[in-house]
């Protein structure tokens, strides 16, 4: 029988035996995507340019001779446009026509137009949905996963995913897995107040992703939060910006934020009051009570977010948590060997591609949005989601239209944002 490639046990039960690090932590290669794709692009680009130039040249060999070496130099070059495979993992947040009421829409949400583009060519491209697990299992015994997988996960539990994204990846015939924070999902009892899709899940709705739409629901932690890392103010919290430095006030509010966005005023941090500098609690050492945190501080934060979550999902879902989601895709060395003691299979925040060479216990994952140009347009929505795939499978090929059209969005960004400074 085949040796795995990587020693990689099952996740374990509450109070079972930690698993040691050595098994997580394998030889494997890690690849950062941005670095590699540039790299071989590079590489490519210039192999194929030298063939060119060989059969252009004068007198410098006898004609098959050069066939000869122009037809090495493009193998090579090929060579160096495709990599080992690997498996795009899409992350979507928040699907809606109606993002006004979160602050940072702008950056997560993708109209349900652009959605619609994207599953319809998740289809074209003839993918399926694997979950999580699958992925790393496949990983971890070495194997390649199929060159039709992908994973789809949604963030933060948002009310809209039920509204929207839910039935239109079953109609596409998709599956996804969703990461709530604890703090955010919504009590069973509190009212909605209106009939929009503004707002977080209820676990009564989470438990019908998962029976009617076959979602997983996983762990995106307990409260989404950034720490302060000093005690030098970046801003000043405002009436314009308080909802922009949200942080502060769930930092402030113990316990349900789940209808935070819903005040007129700062519900906890007043105006007035610093903005200090600030990073992700679960990936950094913070500052607190006039001092700042050693490794130990961190270490026993991160053994209660992920332990807690994980136990609550188990609670409420019937099974634990078995992968955990970092907030703002920040993690850490000591995060994610706590996380793996605490029984989750796998975490977020990889850079890679997924792929057999890299560790299975680290998802490297690709933030999906919409307005690829810079302005609405779902047919280039899905034309760069495919693109994008691709080149997490390794086809670096597409890196041009990737690159040409990230720089024209961020063009089109530039010049907006030159346009409301010059005429507010
Ligand atoms: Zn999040």
């Amino acid at each position: 029988m085949e040796r795995p490639r990587h020693a990689y046990p099952k996740p374990v039960g509450f109070g079972a035996e930690p698993q040691p690090m050595e098994k997580l932590v394998e030889p494997g290669q890690t690849i950062d995507r941005k670095r590699e794709r540039k790299l071989r692009f590079a590489c490519g680009m210039a192999l194929a340019l030298a063939a060119m130039a060989v059969l252009l040249a004068g007198e410098i060999a006898p004609l098959w001779g050069k066939v000869l070496l122009a037809t090495a130099l493009l193998f090579a070059a090929h060579r160096a446009m495709t990599g080992t495979p690997g498996v795009a993992v899409l992350t979507y947040h928040s699907v809606t026509d109606a993002p006004s009421w979160l602050p940072w829409s702008g950056e997560i949400t993708v109209h349900p137009r652009s959605f619609a583009a994207q599953l319809a060519m998740l289809r074209r491209m003839n993918l399926r949905t694997i979950g999580d697990e699958d992925m790393a299992d496949l990983r971890a015994r070495g194997q390649v996963p199929a060159k039709d997988c992908v994973v789809i996960h949604f963030d933060d539990g948002y009310l809209d995913n039920l509204a929207f994204a839910a039935p239109m990846t079953r109609a596409a015939g998709f599956s996804a897995t969703i990461f709530p924070s604890l703090d955010f999902i919504e009590p069973e009892d509190s009212p909605r107040q209106n009939d929009d899709s503004a707002g977080y899940l209820r676990w009564s709705e989470l438990r019908r992703l998962r029976d009617e739409f076959c979602w997983r629901v996983e762990s995106h932690g307990i409260d989404h939060s950034r720490i302060p890392t000093s005690e030098r103010a970046v801003d000043v919290v405002t009436r314009e910006n308080w909802r922009r430095h949200a942080w502060l006030q769930w930092r402030a509010m113990p316990g349900a934020k789940h209808d935070w966005f819903r005040s007129d005023a700062p519900p906890a941090v007043p105006i007035g009051s610093p903005v200090p500098e600030s990073a992700l609690a679960l990936a950094a050492c913070g500052w607190t009570d006039g001092r700042r945190e050693d490794e130990s501080d961190l270490r026993l934060r991160l053994h209660h977010h992920l332990a807690t979550s994980r136990q609550r999902v188990a609670q409420e879902m019937g099974r634990p948590a078995a992968i955990f989601c970092w907030p703002e895709n920040r993690a850490c060395p000591a995060g994610r060997e706590i996380a793996w003691q605490t029984g989750y299979v796998a975490t977020t925040a990889g850079k890679g591609r997924n792929t057999a060479n890299e560790s299975p216990s680290v998802i490297s994952r690709l933030h999906v949005g919409d307005r690829a140009l810079g302005f609405r347009w779902p047919w280039a929505d899905a034309q760069l989601l495919r693109a994008q795939i691709r080149l997490m499978q390794g086809n670096f090929y597409w890196y041009p239209i990737v690159a040409a059209m990230n720089a024209t969005r961020k063009a089109v960004f530039a010049w907006r944002k030159w346009q409301r400074r010059s005429h507010p």
